[in-house]
């Protein structure tokens, strides 16, 4: 089984027969979950602890539901209202967690960096569930597997991801994935939000997005993360919808068979119009969602298996 890793911090560490064996046991999950019994023992006697530290919706639920289907012990840690909110740093938190002999730590952080730094001080598996503008890398894998499903393939795709690429974890995940995966990229949205230096990441970029989705095969849009801006981005959120919301004209430069992408949560009448965002011939929104338990079922699978080897090797009970 190629996968060696110990956590699973970003996609660049990432091998990319590695990112190929996560989607395939995802696969395999994606089955279990259309069952009427979704129980595997996989991480059966295992315990999962959910440390978030900004909001989520999709990410949470779905790192709970699937560590339940794989037997775990899961626990959501509130962390509005833990110690961190009377001054005890990230590190102490970690550190008294780790005292409760967790195997899974399942991450969300505000700072770029953070969910590395703690993987660093406890000795369980460390899952990186989006840390500031840096990664997310559950979310490009299961968009990866998304993509997969729907193209037939993973491998040169034309794939145009619009929006705010400046504070997005997603973009970045997504641009190593699909660039080790040999797939063509290209970033398209205003100056102020697609900075220059992405083109490290071999991508084209496009500021209109007639020229940007000429073609392609994937629309992949990103939600304008407010939050993250500290000042004029963007002129008005109306003239941004005219000028980078996807509506029905602008997706009509992509191919006929072109799909339409969104990690959520959407703002619709922002970066896209409702229409096709519900439209079921178009928009793989939904199963994106579906994915995302399967392919972090997967991440937790093959990470466990290898805390499990590794605690043998160290003649560590299991
Ligand atoms: N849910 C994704 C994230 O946590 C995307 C977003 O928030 O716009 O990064």
């Amino acid at each position: 089984m190629a996968f060696r890793q110990k956590h699973l911090l970003g996609i660049e560490p990432l091998h990319p027969d590695e990112i190929t064996t996560i989607l395939d046991v995802a696969e395999r999950y994606v089955d279990l979950n259309r069952q009427a019994d979704k129980h595997s023992d996989a991480l059966k006697g295992l315990t999962q602890i959910n440390m978030f530290f900004e909001n989520s919706t999709r990410t949470q639920s779905s790192f709970e539901l699937a560590g339940k289907r794989l037997g775990a012990d899961v626990m959501n840690m509130a962390m509005q209202a833990s110690s961190i909110k009377k001054g005890e740093t990230l590190i102490d938190t970690a550190l008294t967690l780790n005292a409760m002999h967790p195997d899974l730590l399942v991450v969300r952080h505000p700072h770029s960096g953070a969910v590395d730094l703690l993987a660093q001080k406890v000795n369980c598996a460390v899952l990186n569930a989006g840390d500031g503008k840096h990664e997310h890398p559950t979310q490009a894998l299961l968009d990866a597997l998304t993509i997969r499903r729907a193209k037939g393939r993973l491998h040169r795709l034309n794939i145009a991801i619009c929006g705010d690429i400046a504070h997005s974890r997603v973009a970045r995940s997504n641009l190593m994935l699909l660039g080790k995966m040999e797939n063509r990229v290209r970033l398209v949205g205003p100056p102020t939000l697609v900075p220059q230096q992405f083109r490290e990441f071999g991508c084209e970029i496009y500021d209109d997005m007639a020229e940007g989705l000429k073609d392609v095969d994937v629309v992949m849009m990103l939600r304008l993360q407010k939050e993250r801006m500290d000042g004029g981005f963007i002129p008005s959120e109306r003239e941004y919808f005219y000028r980078y919301g996807l509506d029905a004209d602008k997706l009509a430069h992509a191919k006929p068979d072109a799909i339409v992408m969104h990690p959520g949560p959407m703002n619709r009448g922002v970066e896209i119009d409702g229409t096709i965002a519900d439209d079921i011939n178009r928009s793989v929104i939904q199963e994106q969602v579906e994915m995302g338990v399967a392919v972090r079922m997967a991440a937790m699978d093959l990470l466990a298996r290898n805390l499990k080897a590794s605690r043998e090797e160290a003649g560590v009970m299991v």
